[in-house]
């Protein structure tokens, strides 16, 4: 089949380079020229592990295209997928569809056969029906239908998930838009993945609740940790005996410094907002964004307060400053919070991520960039880690101590034992888990 990708970002990129894999002619279309230019000579212009390679085979084999003539990638397409950004509108946390319309414009204007028009995007309830209508209104003649397909990957696994998905969401409303969406996942539903057909507008519902929820589940963990803090229990152990339990499952139950990224913070504030508008307030969803918001400051505090109390004068070291490990991706990452808190507290920062340092320069001032871990801990007073990058999972403890002013260490992922770190002589805090007893 062919297939036209409309954003070659985090979502269309591995959207479409997936498919090519599973056998289909896909063109990804970007606005950006440096993004497109890059993809023609090569290069991948965001770190996703396994791209590259799986990028360069099908392009070699002649199934994906990289351009950023969108009249010419859907001209002739089967299904033309919108994976373009639905960032929130400031000031009242709605998503954003001013891309997503503007791309039903373009589609609309190059359409030549039958299209099946898809939405890969994350977008509030009726916004399918609109993409719908801004086609209809500009081709009123034109053979197409509407579909709504959420992507539910996962950035640093963003190429499993998509392959080995736990299921795919499909609002599709015709037998013929059905038959389509069919055809682009046939591997997987030959691997018998289970493939939901539902309304478009259960479709877009159905992406929104899974987030709200796993935000959900994440700052319940969060406030849980608080109070196992108070009561000298460890959150690992708590989530462990929870999570064991089938109805909750172990997944989303590590306790940190509160959730970010390019999804969980925008898609809870924009069901917030369908909420509201619909008058059907979402009260639990509204709590979760307010603690989560609340929770990056706290860690800074946190942070203040394994310092004695004063950052002031002080050199902190940070390792990791994504919103997770194994992608470049800074959006909404807790780094951008508590960085610039440790620093308005009066500490000089010092910094290194493996991979996100490209972005994180252009939302950080005044931070000293290191080339890797013990460069940023040399004479630091302590060594914070905000994000668990395997490469900080098992750190030179005796080297880092010897580099550091003080043997001081803030662990905001848990991923050293107090009692190793106990061991090897760091004064050592983490999150929900209480100190060694002596
Ligand atoms: P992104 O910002 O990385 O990429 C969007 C791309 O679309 C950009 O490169 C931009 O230049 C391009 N674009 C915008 N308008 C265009 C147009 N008219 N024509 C061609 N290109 C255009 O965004 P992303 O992270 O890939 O997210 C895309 C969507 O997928 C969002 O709705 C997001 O919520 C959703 N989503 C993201 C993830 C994730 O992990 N990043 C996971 C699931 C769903």
């Amino acid at each position: 089949m062919r297939v036209a990708m409309i954003g070659t970002g985090y979502v269309g990129l591995v959207s479409g380079t997936c498919f090519s894999e599973f056998g289909h002619t896909v063109v990804c279309v970007d606005k950006n020229p440096e993004r497109i230019e890059a993809l023609q000579n090569g290069s991948i212009p965001i770190f996703e592990p396994g791209l590259e390679d799986l990028v360069a085979r099908n392009v070699k084999a002649g199934r994906l295209f990289f351009t950023q003539d969108i009249k010419a990638a859907v001209d002739g397409a089967d299904a033309v997928f919108i994976a373009v950004g639905t960032p929130s509108r400031r000031g009242d946390g709605e998503a954003d569809l001013s891309y997503v319309y503007a791309a039903a414009g373009e589609i609309a204007a190059a359409m030549t056969r039958y299209t099946l028009v898809v939405t890969k995007s994350t977008v509030p309830v009726g916004t399918g029906r609109e993409v719908e209508r801004i086609i209809r209104t500009a081709r009123p003649d034109a053979d197409f239908e509407v579909a709504s397909n959420p992507e539910f990957l996962r950035e640093g696994a963003a190429i499993e998930d998509f392959m080995r998905p736990d299921r795919v969401v499909c609002g599709a409303e015709s037998e013929r838009a059905r038959e389509v969406l069919r055809g682009l996942y046939r591997p997987l539903y030959i691997n018998e993945t289970p493939i939901l057909f539902t309304a478009i507008e259960t479709a877009e519902l159905i992406k929104y609740a899974a987030n709200a929820f796993l935000a959900t589940k994440i700052t319940f963990i969060n406030e849980i940790a608080d109070l196992c803090e108070k009561v000298n229990v460890n959150v690992q152990d708590v989530a462990r005996g929870i999570g064991l339990d089938g109805r909750i499952g172990g997944k989303f139950l590590h306790a940190g410094p509160g959730y970010g990224g390019s999804c969980f913070p925008k898609d809870t504030q924009a069901l917030v907002a369908t909420g509201r508008k619909y008058e059907a307030p979402l009260r639990i969803v509204e709590t979760v964004v307010d603690v989560n918001d609340r929770r990056k400051r706290q860690m800074a505090e946190k942070i203040v307060a394994a310092c004695s109390g004063s950052v002031r004068g002080k050199t902190i070291a940070v390792l990791g400053l994504t919103f997770k490990p194994e992608t470049d991706d800074m959006r909404d990452s807790p780094s951008l919070e508590i960085v610039p808190a440790l620093q308005a507290a009066g500490a000089t920062v010092r910094a290194y991520d493996p991979e996100g340092m490209g972005e994180a320069k252009k939302l950080l001032n005044g931070v000293v960039w290191c080339d890797d871990t013990y460069a940023a801990a040399s004479g630091a007073d302590a060594l914070v880690i905000i994000t668990e990058w395997n490469q900080f999972r098992a750190l030179d403890l005796g080297r880092l101590k010897g580099l550091l002013s003080q043997p001081l260490i803030v662990d905001l992922r848990n991923i050293y034992k107090p009692a190793e770190m106990q061991q090897a002589g760091f004064a050592y805090h983490s999150v929900g888990r209480p100190p060694v007893r002596t």
